[in-house]
């Protein structure tokens, strides 16, 4: 049984990998094993750095190159609201905020960008490189949303979206909350405690393996590293 010295705060990121295997998560979260870079992730980093320099740069934002330039008109309007960027927002188990590092953070959220619309109301955004896949994202945008009216209890509107950078020019929008927020906040707080419940419970942290999650996981046995050592996972399929 692994005994972690402390409470594991989870993110969306983290519980989607507890969800997918856990011993996946023991091995990136718990042990720390380094992972071989990963060009689409790497990638995906290098641009949501560059969106947010755009975005947050009043004067001179570093040059969009041709692959970007249908996002200039939006993040102009967006650098026009005064967004907040990169925001760091981290609660208690009972939804109280606490700073990012301290030792009682249970659930982490990082917002890529959120901004004003109108008086009592705003837009929070997530940037997604590759492929559209709102299915796949509206889950963690629920969330975004309820980081964003924990922080801002005065919103009477909040709209979620994904910004598919590689193909739209504008965001998606993927959810629109204007009635009833209280009732939206409770709801949601219920449901991520359920969903992180799985994670917060666990002694083992158990292989789940599945040709899928085993297929790209960089900790299985058929993988080698670049020394041609094999992950340390044996249960891999
Ligand atoms: S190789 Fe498969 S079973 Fe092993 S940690 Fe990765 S996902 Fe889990």
């Amino acid at each position: 049984l692994l005994k972690p010295k402390k409470l594991i705060a989870w993110s969306y990121s983290r519980l989607s990998i507890h969800r997918e295997c856990p011993a996946k998560f023991r091995f990136k979260f718990i042990l720390k094993l380094p992972e071989p870079p990963s060009p689409p992730m790497e990638r995906g980093l290098a641009v949501h750095k560059l969106l947010e320099s755009h975005v947050k740069t009043r004067t001179a934002p570093p040059t969009l190159g041709k692959e970007f330039a249908h996002l200039r008109p939006e993040l102009r309007t967006i650098r026009d609201r005064h967004p907040e960027c990169e925001l760091e927002l981290a609660f208690k188990r009972d939804w109280e905020r606490v700073d990012w590092f301290d030792p009682s953070v249970w659930c982490r959220v990082k917002i890529d960008v959120t901004h004003d619309l109108e008086k009592g109301a705003a837009r929070t955004l997530d940037y997604k490189t590759g492929q559209i896949r709102p299915e796949a994202h509206e889950e963690s945008l629920r969330l975004y949303g309820l980081a964003t009216l924990l922080r801002r209890p005065e919103l009477k509107r909040l709209e979620t979206g994904a910004w598919y950078v590689d193909h739209e020019k504008k965001p998606r929008v993927l959810g629109v909350y204007e009635d009833n927020l209280r009732r939206f906040v409770q709801d949601e707080q219920r449901y991520w405690e359920e969903q992180a419940a799985p994670l917060n419970k666990d002694k083992r942290f158990a292989a789940t393996p599945s040709r899928f999650a085993c297929g790209r996981c960089a900790y299985s046995c058929r993988r080698t590293d670049s020394a041609g050592r094999p992950g340390p996972c044996a249960d891999a399929v």
